[in-house]
This record gives C-alpha cells, structure tokens and sequence, in this order.
C-alpha cells in the first residue's frame, strides 16, 4: 500500500483524503517539513495559491517541497495546487514551486464563469464514460512544455496534463465521487515505490 499525503495548509483536504483512501492508499495529512518524508506521493490541493504560498513560506516547506518533487516521488496539483507547480503564470514574474513545464493562466475561465460542472475526456482514464470536471474559480494551462502530456482540454483550452511523475488538473477531483483521478494517481504513486523497491534490492 502507498501512502499518500496531503498538502494540508489550506483548502479541499478531506474530500481529496476520501478520494485516496477509496482508490486504496493510506492518507497522511501534511502540515509540517519532516512529515514528507513518511509519504510515497503528495497531493497539492486547490484553494487559493497566493495563500498557499503564503502559509508555504511561513512554515518554511518551500525548499522541501521543491526537493520532494526533485525526488522524484509523484506531485498532483489540482487547481491552485497545479499554479503552484507551474513554471510559468501569467501576468507574474516567478512561478511558485516550478516543477511542471506549463504556462498558466489564473482566473482564466473570467468571473462570469465562476464555477461550473462540465463533462470531459480524460486521457488515460479508465472506461469511455465522461468524466465530470468541477471547476471553481479555475485556471487553465495556457501552454505546454515538450515532455508534458495534455490529458484533457476543453473549448481548446488545456485543464489536465502529466509531466512524467507530475500530475495536474485544472478542476475539483475531489468533489464528485469518480474516483478514477485519484486511481491513477495512486497507480503511479505505487509504480514509482515498486521502482525504488526494485532499485534498492
Ligand atoms: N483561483 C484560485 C487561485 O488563483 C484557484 C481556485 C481553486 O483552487 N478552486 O489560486
């Protein structure tokens, strides 16, 4: 079994830990620098990034954060969790964590726009059912790197992408109960500890 943390400073924590638990790992909320080493994969979740950011530094995670992606142990940001990871904001001069080759565009959907459910095709998604996509206050991925894999788009604009172990979304996972995001999360999560296990023995 993997465990699998949560970022826990601020936002959607506990819908994103019943999401994880139902797709079999163990959940560990993370609120302190030496709780990452006990986890396999993070989950950084949606909310509001500058805050985020804010409550990153007051508790000096920064640096950590970015050497746990370094790492290579799998990230999956969702909303603001995926402006945190992103190389590229528009309109800022720094990205936060930089750790996934994407240019994004915060707010992008406009105010009229503020939240709404729309359905999507996930890429790598188990079935060919929809997959029904919550936005709030969304961003949407502007453009991307040459290793970043788009997942999912919609009216042309990109709101799901991989970087190898990284993971994004521009929509709320943790707020319907289709788990299938979190699963394949969790699978690369434990593709990830099975290599360290076979590199290690
Ligand atoms: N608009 C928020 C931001 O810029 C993200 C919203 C969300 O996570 N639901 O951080």
């Amino acid at each position: 079994m993997v465990t699998v943390g949560i970022l826990a400073l601020q936002g959607a924590v506990r819908e994103h830990a019943c999401s994880l638990e139902a797709s079999g790992a163990e959940v560990k909320l993370i609120k302190r620098v030496e709780e990452l080493e006990d986890i396999d994969a993070l989950v950084v979740p949606g909310g509001e990034s500058t805050t985020m950011r804010r409550l990153i530094d007051k508790y000096e995670m920064f640096g950590p954060l970015q050497e746990f992606a370094k790492s290579g142990k799998p990230m999956f940001g969702t909303c603001a969790g995926l402006i945190l990871m992103a190389k590229e904001i528009i309109g800022q001069e720094h990205g936060h964590l930089e750790v996934m080759d994407i240019k994004v565009h915060r707010n992008g959907f406009g105010r009229q726009r503020e939240s709404f459910e729309i359905p999507l095709n996930v890429d790598g998604m188990e079935g060919d059912e929809d997959y029904i996509g919550v936005f709030i206050r969304a961003p949407y991925i502007e453009s991307v790197g040459p290793d970043v894999k788009v997942l999912a788009t919609f009216q042309d604009k990109i709101v799901a992408a991989q970087q190898g172990r990284f993971l994004c979304c521009a929509f709320h996972p943790e707020l319907t109960d289709d788990h299938r995001m979190h699963g394949y999360f969790v699978k690369m999560a434990e593709e990830f500890k099975n290599e360290l296990h076979n590199v290690s023995k």
